[in-house]
């Protein structure tokens, strides 16, 4: 019984530290990069699927020019990186439906 409650006191220990961490300040001001300053561009609060709270999304743009424009490249490379894969994964699903429709017509 002693052990229970010194279980459940550890349990709540736990859970008073780990709160605060839940709720972060957005204070984290400095480029992964760089360690320059962040500007924030924009805040916007978002409703997400599956989400009980509105989740906030900031950007931010770093205050060193070079490497911020170092970014919009890796920005502008990942976007185009995703565009292929979309655009290959459409030719992908197009040459399935076609592939089904041939079989169908052929065995009719
Ligand atoms: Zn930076």
């Amino acid at each position: 019984m002693k052990a229970g409650n010194l279980l459940l006191k550890t349990v709540f220990a736990i859970i008073k530290l780990t709160l605060p961490v839940i709720t972060p300040p957005v204070a984290i001001s400095r480029c992964s990069q760089c360690e320059s300053k962040l500007i924030i561009v924009k805040v916007e609060t978002e409703k997400i699927e599956n989400h009980r709270f509105p989740v906030t999304i900031t950007t931010y743009r770093c205050s060193n020019k070079a490497c911020q424009i170092e970014t919009d490249k890796r920005t502008a490379a990942r976007l185009k990186n995703r565009d292929m894969q979309e655009l290959a994964k459409q030719e992908r699903e197009k040459m399935r439906v076609e592939n089904m429709l041939l079989k169908k017509r052929a065995r009719a």
